[in-house]
């Protein structure tokens, strides 16, 4: 019996759990497709119903798979997806989001993130946003790959303030955020989505981080996904197309590290102690 994952609340109100899925590279292999689905069913009956995707992956396959695997499940989901920085104008917004809707088989995307800054004013994506809300196309909508002041410049803009998170890349060997950005998010009530909150697997054959997971008997990847969860204001979402690594994440949530667990991933992988650049990948 694995716990449910905690909750948590975007600034509108609305909770979430706090350990969701991710999608990218699904939907790029008809012949993984089946095993993709699966997973992601899998990890929705466990309890991981905010599930992450993006127009960009796999050029819209990524969302087709998320709409198969949802499919008589949709009232148990939270659907994020993104719209490219090249759609984010007053208009294209709403074709790229009707094009989502249409992959994913739904009315309503619970939560639009513009995927990074691009050559649109933010200005008009605001605008083209609230338009969706009003329209009921979207539930909320967000942003992802903004720094500190970018985000300011955001929540300043009209409407603005209606964001209700920034997903940035957040791990233990990418801890740029937490010296400006998360407190910022956290004073706003605004959680953080952390994305490859395990760097992709390369996180995985740190020394440090498999002590500190078999001190409780869990993976590596499990150890990294219970430092993302550690404090409050942060949403992970690992992506996995493996019942056997989603068996293995999900044991993060048995799991608080203690003051000598985090100080050994301290000493390995040093938070920040100046403001850095916003890193992606
Ligand atoms: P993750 O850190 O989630 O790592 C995913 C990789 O780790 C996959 O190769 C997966 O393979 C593997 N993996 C997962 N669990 C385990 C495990 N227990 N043991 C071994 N390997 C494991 O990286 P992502 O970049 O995918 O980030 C997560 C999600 O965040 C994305 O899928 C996407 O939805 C979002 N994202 C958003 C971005 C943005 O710009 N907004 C940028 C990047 C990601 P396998 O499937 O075989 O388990």
């Amino acid at each position: 019996m694995t716990r449910k994952p905690p909750s948590i609340a975007f600034p509108d109100g609305q909770t979430v759990p706090a350990l969701g899925q991710g999608t990218w590279s699904m939907g790029e292999s008809s012949a993984r497709a089946q095993v993709e689905i699966r997973s992601l069913q899998a990890g929705i009956d466990a309890g991981l119903t905010l599930i992450d995707t993006a127009e960009m992956y796999a050029n819209g396959g990524a969302e087709e798979i998320v709409g198969r695997a949802i499919q008589g499940r949709r009232d148990r989901i939270f659907l994020v997806s993104k719209v490219l920085p090249g759609n984010a104008s007053r208009h294209g917004v709403a074709r790229a989001c009707e094009a989502s809707l249409r992959r994913l088989g739904v009315d309503r995307i619970d939560l639009y993130l513009l995927h990074w800054r691009g050559p649109h004013p933010l200005a008009d994506t605001v605008a083209a946003f609230e338009e969706l809300v009003s329209q009921g196309k979207i539930a909320r909508w967000g942003v992802s790959n903004l720094d500190g002041e970018e985000m300011k410049e955001l929540t300043a803009l009209p409407g603005g303030e209606r964001a209700q998170t920034d997903q940035v890349l957040y791990n233990l060997g990418r801890r740029g955020i937490e010296f400006d950005l998360l407190p910022w998010c956290r004073s706003r009530g605004m959680p953080v989505m952390a994305y490859s909150p395990i760097e992709q697997g390369r996180l995985l054959h740190d020394p440090t981080l498999k002590r500190v997971g078999e001190r409780h008997g869990i993976s590596a990847a499990a150890a990294a996904l219970a430092w993302v969860l550690r404090e409050p204001g942060v949403i992970a979402i690992p992506k996995t197309a493996s019942r056997e690594h989603l068996k293995q994440n999900l044991a993060c949530l048995g799991v608080t590290l203690t003051d000598q667990d985090l100080a050994e991933l301290d000493q390995a992988f040093p938070p920040p102690g100046r403001k850095r650049p916003l890193e992606m990948i």
